[in-house]
């Protein structure tokens, strides 16, 4: 209970720069309140003056009041649905903004500990969630709750004592509703639950698209969906139907009560105690009072969906944001790079991925980093671009911590291609130019060409404007690897990381980019993981990296020569990294995160 209202109250909190318009709302509703007894209150002249007494002057009196007060509250019902609307609709876009602006904050580790489902869901689901429980359940809430104590006021100031009969009969109603609303949550849960399997088993479809074509599995997989989406149906239909049942079991209750207080008020009609039109104007307004009882007890569920994702939504807001107290200045970085016994394990993980490591790069020099899956060559990379963070050690750009510098800063003196580069759905000239939005076409075209990517784009319908699709999955492998490789040279950042940049480049692209890297590596400090021992022979150093370790450090001859691990290594196979090969799949072009990640 004191965790809701905390919540509640931190949600309000999102509402507060509105609270002219809130204000205005809940003012409409007093209105609509105060306008429902009037309305049945007519009763009372209708009968005893217009029907009984014969009063001209009533004949047209009460009809025009009825219209007015009608159209006043017909009116004030619109503004406050439509301003609460507008409120919870401006907190649900804030909220958002927020959630999406938080998650490019976030550590990388962070990120690599939640699905990417769930944090979907949140700007999708959750959100949409906490705005019910702020628009709808805030009407309901506030309005129903004045009218209610409208209506009794009215009732108890015509009728004290029937009244009183009411306080006795409507806790029992209220009783009754509350237990019809129970079986619906519960099969609400379910209804949801089934949907979660619809989703998955889509979501699988999509990802596995080509599996179950080459393994001809579509008998198998249109069962299992049949039998989820009849199982849907059912619970749907279970929801319907006790839905249904709602509003006319309330019907027959406050039909109920009304014959209860009909025989009680008949007999003060007969005593005179009460007038015609009274007797009939109290039984009307008694009648309102159900609905609005309903509605109340059924809001619950509501606001319990959205506090749920309400605490989802916070949860992540809460969550840390990566440490960026850098102040050190560096306009544009010599290149020199030293690790000073770094380590580092990722979270929960025994064996550390980089271990001890020590070295120092000068300024234009290629440093090729070679070994076995898993030796740590691209967690050594993520920590200089600090995606992560050393455990112990440090690693100094031209003398200065990476902790000294801001993280814009520090990234700004990096470019970066990995395994997996992410592209956007936009255009080949937008790709190219991602992050430099200031670039011109020469410039674009010339990152283009130094990438060996103009003929393919040249090829494309419409050139650089063509749309390349999420992720861009209208592009081979290698295509998508020289956009981003064309990207990393118009960054023109003074140190580069290229983490197997050209794996999936056919031989003769590879000879050409490397030749334009050659061009490029001029004045620029390189790190570079490579398949092709070409690339790894152009590096100035070899560091052969095992259990993130240094193993051995030369030149490819001083290497051979030595006949160690790098001897070793090369006699073992072609592939001299070995590294897996990259997936393209629905759920990787999701992980976003986790391919720049893993890299
Ligand atoms: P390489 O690039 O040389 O193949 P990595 O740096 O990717 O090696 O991985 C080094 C070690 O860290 C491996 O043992 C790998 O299993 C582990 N590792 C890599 N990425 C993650 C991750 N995101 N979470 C946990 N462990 C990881
Ligand atoms: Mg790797």
């Amino acid at each position: 209970m004191t965790d809701s209202f905390r919540l509640y109250r931190r949600l309000l909190a999102y509402i507060k720069p509105y609270w002219r318009v809130s204000a205005l709302s809940v003012l409409a509703m007093a209105a609509v309140a105060g306008a429902t007894p009037l309305l049945s209150g007519q009763f009372e002249p209708l009968l005893d003056e217009s029907l009984i007494a014969r009063n001209p002057d009533a004949m047209w009196r009460v009809p025009l009041t009825i219209l007015l007060i009608a159209c006043g509250k017909s009116l004030a019902e619109y503004i406050s649905s439509v301003s609460s609307q507008w409120v919870a609709n401006k907190a649900i876009e804030d909220l958002r903004r927020l959630v999406f602006n938080h998650q490019m904050e976030l550590p990388v580790t962070t990120h690599q500990a939640q699905t990417t489902g769930r944090m979907l869901s949140r700007i999708t689901y959750d959100i949409p969630q906490v705005g019910a429980a702020l628009s709808t359940a805030w009407i309901v809430v506030i309005q129903d709750s004045l009218t209610i104590v409208a209506l009794l006021a009215f009732l108890f100031y015509k009728a004290w004592h029937l009244t009183l009969i009411i306080f006795a009969i409507a806790p029992v109603v209220a009783w009754i509703i509350r237990k019809a609303s129970t079986g619906m949550r519960a099969s609400n849960r379910l209804q949801q639950a089934s949907m979660g399997e619809m989703t998955c088993a889509v979501e699988e479809q999509l990802a596995g698209l080509r599996e179950i074509k080459i393994f001809g599995t579509q008998q198998h997989e249109a069962s299992r969906f049949a039998r989820i989406a009849t199982q849907l149906r059912k619970e749907t239909m279970r929801v319907v139907r006790i839905s249904s049942a709602n509003v006319p079991m309330v019907q027959v209750l406050a039909f109920a009560a009304v014959a209860i207080v009909i025989f009680a008020a008949s007999s003060l009609v007969e005593s005179g105690q009460l007038t015609p039109g009274q007797f009939v104007a109290f039984i009307a307004t008694m009648a309102m009072i159900f609905e609005p009882i309903r509605r109340l007890t059924n809001i619950n569920s509501t606001i319990q969906r959205g506090l749920a994702g309400a605490q989802s939504i916070f949860e992540l807001l809460d969550l840390q944001a990566e440490e960026d107290r850098g102040l050190q200045k560096l306009e544009r970085a010599r290149g020199e790079i030293r690790f000073e016994n770094v380590s580092f394990a990722y979270p929960g993980q025994e064996a550390p991925a980089v271990s001890d490591f020590t070295l120092s790069i000068q300024p234009g020099e290629t440093v090729a980093f070679v070994g076995a899956s898993g030796s740590g060559k691209t967690t050594l990379m993520a920590l200089v671009a600090r995606f992560f963070e050393a455990r112990s050690g440090q690693i100094l750009i031209d003398g200065v911590p990476l902790q000294e510098l801001s993280l814009a800063e520090l990234r700004q003196q990096l470019a970066l291609v990995g395994q997996h580069a992410a592209l956007f759905d936009d255009t080949v000239a937008h790709n190219i130019g991602y992050g430099r939005q200031l670039a011109s076409f020469d410039e674009i075209q010339e990152a283009a060409r130094q990438a060996h990517a103009l003929e393919f784009i040249n090829k494309l319908p419409q050139g650089f404007n063509s749309r390349i699709g999420s992720n861009g999955n209208q592009l081979s492998g290698g295509q998508r690897q020289r956009l981003a490789i064309a990207r990393a040279f118009l960054k023109n950042a003074p140190i580069l990381l290229l983490d197997e940049a050209t794996s999936a480049l056919d031989n003769e692209s590879e000879r050409v980019v490397r030749e334009a890297l050659v061009e490029l590596r001029r004045d620029r400090t390189v790190l570079v993981v490579a398949h092709r021992l070409t690339t790894i022979r152009d590096a100035n150093r070899i560091v052969v990296m095992e259990r993130g370790r240094i193993v051995e450090i030369g030149t490819h001859e001083s290497l051979m020569t030595a006949g160690g691990a790098y001897a070793r290594l090369l006699a073992s196979g072609e592939e001299i990294v070995g590294d897996e090969p990259t997936p393209a799949s629905l759920s990787e072009t999701l992980a976003f995160n986790e391919a720049v990640a893993r890299g």
